[in-house]
């Protein structure tokens, strides 16, 4: 982060220009941004360092379901002895002994069009390369070289509008797929995105972006994430502890992840919420003891929280239910299940996320929905307002390691809210 840590000190100023040395100071700190923007931009478009050479020719191939090694080499003109060689130096020396189809490539260079194979880079991997050479003796040499992994943040942002649920506002912000997907598992521990979404709700997400050779490979991990909740700024920072676990926290380092979830299946919506209500079958008022939520049949269940499965059975009402125990004196029950995950029964462990059954109809029920109980301490409690214990606070040392990273994040998405197309490293 060392960038990172220049703007630290520098963009304060930037905010408090008053005079002409800051005047000063702001168009050189422009001058530098732009600098490192385009030194940035250059590497995006740079050609990758194997094509340096000049003046040689070069095949690539991507490797297609049916092709051998011996196959593809054949066909570039290289013998049988530098077919024989090759194949034993990548399975003895780099550990590979077959092609993979739709994913490998394979780059052959010659000095001069009509020149022979010297040259063979297997591309299996945008972090590996390995390089085949031909020596000076006509015989072949291997180098495995790992290519270096830049890592860039991103910044995306945007606001609930009108009849938007989380997911369609997070699409239209521009948050790729997979990364929305992470950020809504971490929200679900504090938000139910059934009751706290509303118009006018700012987030942002800031998550990395992998590069090599200057071209994008894929999207990184979630490194902040920030949503206007009803109850306030909910705020989430991925971080690294001495002890190498990676977790996610909130501004002061208590663990953004809990023992439970409220909304155990992502994207549902609430059919029957917690309270009284006329019940659909029975006709008469009576409390409901838990959350509905519809789903289609045969939706995955997932485990709300780690724990142990006390009960797996079938009751009139329940149809096929499992219930949980989890620390902290809290159990959760799921009912209607159309079948059970295999492996789950009575006293089994299970993780949290880890599924343990699947939405159906089952007892007394209308259509497909998962029913899901939450029990504190022996009293049902609501799935949605209930507070649940951080599972992963820091420690006071972590801790203070914590707070100096909450603020280069800061810093960085403060960067990237002004100025979105900076390149900024992590
Ligand atoms: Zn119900």
């Amino acid at each position: 982060m060392d960038f990172m840590k220049n703007a630290k000190i520098t963009l304060p100023n930037i905010l408090t220009a008053h005079n002409i040395a800051s005047i000063t100071l702001l168009f050189a700190l422009l001058l530098l941004f732009v600098v490192i923007a385009i030194a940035m931009a250059d590497r995006r478009i740079s050609p990758g360092t194997r094509r340096a050479a000049a003046n040689t020719c070069e095949t690539t191939v991507a490797v297609q379901s049916g092709d051998t090694l011996s196959k593809l080499l054949t066909a570039q003109g290289l013998s049988g002895t530098d077919v024989h060689e090759i194949a034993a130096r990548l399975k003895h020396e780099c550990q590979i002994s077959l092609l993979r189809a739709d994913a490998d490539q394979l780059v052959f260079a010659r000095t001069a069009e009509s020149a022979p194979v010297d040259k063979i880079i297997l591309i299996s991997s945008p972090w590996k390369h390995i390089e085949i050479t031909r020596g000076e003796d006509m015989g072949w040499s291997t180098k495995i070289i790992d290519i270096e992994r830049d890592t860039y943040l991103v910044r995306k942002s945007g606001e609930i509008e009108e009849g938007d649920s989380f997911y369609v506002a997070g699409t239209r912000a521009g948050i790729p797929p997979g990364v929305l997907a992470d950020v809504y598992n971490l929200l679900a521990f504090e938000i139910d995105f059934e009751r706290d979404v509303r118009v006018g709700q700012e987030f942002s997400v800031l998550y990395e972006e992998y590069f090599a050779d200057g071209e994008k490979v894929s999207n990184g991990a979630v490194i902040a994430i920030s949503f206007d909740a009803l109850r306030g700024n909910v705020k989430m920072y991925r971080f690294k502890t001495n002890e190498g676990r990676v977790g996610y926290y909130d501004e002061n380092g208590n663990g953004a992840v809990k023992a439970l979830k409220r909304t155990p299946i992502n994207n549902a919506r609430v059919s029957s919420s917690f309270g009284n209500r006329r019940h659909p079958i029975l006709g008469f008022t009576r409390a409901h003891k838990g959350v509905d939520f519809r789903a289609a049949h045969g939706t995955p269940i997932p485990s709300a929280g780690a724990g142990r499965v006390i009960r797996r059975g079938f009751d009139n009402g329940y149809g096929n239910f499992v219930r949980i125990r989890h620390g902290g004196g809290f159990e959760t029950l799921y009912a209607h299940m159309s079948k059970f995950a295999p492996g789950v029964g009575t006293g089994t462990q299970v993780r949290q996320g880890q599924i343990i059954g699947y939405v159906g109809s089952t007892g007394l029920s209308t259509g497909p929905h998962l029913h899901y109980e939450i029990i504190k301490n022996g009293v049902h409690v609501n799935p949605m307002t209930v507070k649940f214990p951080a599972i992963d606070n820091l420690n006071e040392e972590n801790k203070q390691e914590f707070i100096v990273l909450r603020e280069k994040i800061d810093d960085a998405k403060r960067m990237l809210g002004e100025y979105p197309n900076l390149f900024v490293k992590m």
